[in-house]
């Protein structure tokens, strides 16, 4: 019984502010406990561990459960986040009916934001989402080898590409998610890679999220992190990565998981809370002056350990990554 109850709750589900329409506006952000991503039933992304967060036994009855429970505690939010831990369009992860009540339910919302990946992203799955909705795809890096190696995504820039026109001609908005130092990458590569990808998805979509990496438990980053291979990225990397995004284009958001932690973003404990502060204000208000100014001694550290780390890690290691990925037991 106790089972059954958990599948009929979503995962998770709480309030937070966010921009709908240019203004700041109250957000409800929904996590349905789905049967879960189908990439991360072939091994997965190398830093993602949703996986935990799914269950197999999931079936189209306690996706509609996890509704009611969910509408119940929906207060006319303007803005609504649907998440799965993998895609809403997979219609074996959301079921086309399911979808559609669940698109129904929050019909009221000013702004609806669903994610998926490019594979499932076509005119047909698109054609229920109400106009002025936003799709949101994890592209994590504008480089394919990147993509293959250092995160295994299972698609490559191509698919996005595709995916994003079919977004653009349902009159829909795109949020891209883009990593900062997925593994295998040295800072200073991840500092570049990642100021490509931001220019490369502020040309395609409206909102571009940066998200440096959080070392999630039972991943292939977690096993790199706890022998001492992974150091997540430092907060000065983030900062660089935001300042350097073109003018005009896309909205540009980073609200990191984990920051300030050893898991997650991080200087040196002291500066931290300070930046962290002001790059989730910078993401409101997109002033760049709340990127500047910031000064700690550990600046200095950070400046060193992109030369000495960028001279010891200079190219993707593939072998050590499928060494790694055949170490890790995935749990499903
Ligand atoms: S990051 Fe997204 S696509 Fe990759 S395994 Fe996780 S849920 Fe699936
Ligand atoms: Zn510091």
């Amino acid at each position: 019984m106790a089972r059954k109850r958990d599948l009929d709750r979503p995962e998770a589900l709480w309030k937070e502010k966010d921009m709908a329409d240019g203004r700041e506006v109250d957000a409800m952000v929904l996590i349905l406990r789905t049967s879960g991503c189908a990439w991360s039933r072939s091994g997965g992304c190398t830093m993602c561990g949703y996986n935990k967060a799914s269950d197999s036994d999931v079936a189209a009855e306690n996706l509609l459960a996890q509704l009611e429970a969910a509408l119940e505690r929906y207060d006319g939010e303007p803005f609504v986040k649907i998440y799965t831990s993998g895609s809403f369009l997979d219609e074996r992860e959301v079921p086309a009916k399911v979808r559609e009540e669940v698109l129904q339910g929050f019909s009221a919302a000013r702004r609806l934001l669903v994610e998926s990946r490019p594979g499932f992203v076509d005119a047909d799955s698109l054609s229920s989402m109400p106009k002025g909705s936003t799709v949101a795809i994890g592209l994590e890096s504008s480089d394919d080898e990147v993509l293959r190696r250092s995160v295994r995504k299972g698609f490559c820039t191509e698919d996005y590409l595709r995916a994003a026109e079919a977004i653009k001609e349902g009159g829909l908005g795109l949020r891209s998610y883009l990593l900062l130092k997925p593994p295998y990458l040295s800072e200073r590569a991840a500092l570049e890679d990642a100021k490509s990808s931001v220019a490369f998805a502020s040309r395609h979509g409206d909102e571009v999220s940066l998200n440096p990496v959080n070392v999630q438990r039972g991943t292939v980053v977690d096993r790199l992190w706890r022998r001492g291979d992974y150091r997540p990225p430092w907060l000065w990397s983030l900062l660089e990565v935001l300042r350097s995004a073109p003018e005009g284009g896309a909205r540009l958001i980073s609200s990191p998981s984990g920051g300030g932690t050893p898991r997650g973003v991080h200087n040196c404990g002291s500066c931290d809370a300070k930046i962290l502060e002001s790059v989730r204000d910078f993401s409101f208000s997109q002033d760049r002056s709340l990127l500047e100014g910031h000064g700690c001694g550990c600046r200095d550290g950070w400046q060193r350990y992109l030369r000495d780390e960028a001279s010891l890690l200079t190219s993707v290691d593939v072998d050590r990554h499928l060494e790694d990925r055949a170490a890790i037991s995935w749990r499903r």
